[in-house]
């Protein structure tokens, strides 16, 4: 752009954003929440008569005991994980808090090996820009990160082959599907990689968190190998521990939650179960299970959700296209799934347009949280999360972001 362009630019970026900023909105756009509407698909759920349903195959839901879960609920995230039932876990309602579990279980207690916590300095590999709950199980359990950037097929595998001769890397944090926040899909070529991989860490294990595993936003949905199966044929099943919920299938926070892996992998966490609880909420386990009943009971109950996300998701890429498109100053992933739209500002100007939304009443995820220890090296990531708001409040939360992304490069660019 010539000065004058530029100039002329300027000014109606601001024009357009001071018009927005005064009107004085409200409006999250900060994390990946079910709205209401789809909480309400589940509702039924609610109305079970649970006291008709005591039994489950190995007896007594309500009290203690049968630690794995009641078989039908291990048979439900069996066929969701494509799994053998043997290897499923069923845990509480979270699974970030079993992912948690489990890596704080290496760091004390070790992966066949060593406790992580008795070998030194240990390091994780984080895809980024990735999930930042992730992040901060690494920080508060010690854990140093090592960034590995995301592809449109999936981390750069070239960047973890190198990463992981180094005995002190032991493990890796990623979101295979629909990865939060771009919404990729790791390709079989990618997902043969990892599978392969032959880290020098002998007690290596990789989170491998398929919390968006059948969250297509579209008919046809991204295929994603399945990486046990994929890692067996290599023997390397034991460097993998795959963890689900229905936390956006259900209810966040009052759904269930399984982990899925090897036998010696199962065998670890079911030892590490016997002296940290006695029994998870079984009644919950049999009520998604009678909800539900088998995986195309979940798959039918998805396009339900589909249906509702998928305006949502299409207004804010509208408008994207729209206000910022052919501009050079911004670009993002267009997903076929998850629950975000993942946006980078090519001025590394994203902390000033995350103050400018804030400003204007819009409340973005902050910006750096999508990457390890709070810091973008580009400052460039912003995480849309379209979901909770409704379409009326993501035209106007979309319109408002463009204005500040416009207005910020203008002043990053004079
Ligand atoms: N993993 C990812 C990638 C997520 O985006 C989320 C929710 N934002 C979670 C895990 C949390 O799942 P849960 O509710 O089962 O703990």
């Amino acid at each position: 752009m010539a000065p004058a362009e530029l100039e002329a630019f300027a000014a109606r970026a601001k024009a357009d954003y001071d018009g927005w900023a005064a009107k004085g909105l409200s409006i999250n756009m900060a994390r990946g929440k079910p709205c209401p509407e789809q909480l309400d698909l589940s509702e039924e759920m609610l109305d079970l008569d649970m006291a008709g349903h005591i039994m489950c195959e190995d007896g007594d839901v309500r009290n203690y005991g049968i630690l794995s879960g009641i078989p039908e609920c291990r048979r439900l995230f069996a066929e969701l994980c494509e799994v053998d039932e043997k290897n499923v876990i069923i845990g509480g309602c979270s699974s970030l808090q079993l992912m948690y579990d489990f890596v704080s279980q290496c760091v004390v207690n070790g992966a066949g090996a060593e406790p992580w916590i008795k070998q030194g300095k240990v390091k994780f590999i984080a895809v980024v820009p990735g999930y930042d709950r992730h992040f901060g199980i690494c920080q508060y359990l010690g854990i140093d990160m090592v960034n590995v950037p995301i592809n449109a097929d999936g981390p750069d595998m070239d960047m973890v082959e190198e990463l992981i001769k180094d005995p002190s890397v032991k493990g890796m944090l990623c979101v295979p599907k629909y990865s939060n926040p771009d919404g990729i899909t790791y390709s079989p070529a990618v997902v043969d990689r990892l599978a392969r991989m032959k880290p020098a860490a002998p007690d290596f294990r990789v989170i491998w968190d398929n919390a968006y595993c059948i969250h297509g936003l579209y008919d046809e949905d991204d295929y994603l190998p399945n990486i046990l199966e994929e890692a067996a044929k290599y023997g390397n099943e034991d460097n993998f521990v795959v963890f689900v919920s229905t936390s956006k299938i259900s209810f966040p926070g009052a759904g269930v939650a399984a982990m899925a892996a090897s036998d010696n992998n199962i065998a670890a966490l079911t030892e590490r179960l016997r002296y940290q609880i006695i029994s998870y909420d079984k009644i919950n386990q049999l009520r998604h299970v009678l909800f539900f009943g088998n995986v195309d009971g979940i798959r039918e109950h998805m396009k339900k959700h589909a249906a509702i996300l998928r305006p949502k998701f299409d207004i804010v890429l509208r408008t994207l296209k729209e206000e910022l498109g052919g501009l050079g100053i911004a670009h993002w992933v267009e997903p076929r799934g998850g629950y975000f739209i993942s946006l980078y500002v090519d001025t590394g100007s994203a902390t000033e347009v995350g103050r400018l939304c804030k400003a204007a009443g819009l409340t973005m995820t902050g910006v750096g949280a999508t990457y390890p220890y709070g810091k973008d090296p580009f400052d460039a990531n912003i995480r849309i999360a379209p979901s909770y708001p409704s379409v009326a409040e993501l035209e106007i939360a979309s319109k408002v972001l463009c204005s500040a992304v416009r207005l910020a490069a203008c002043e990053a660019l004079r």
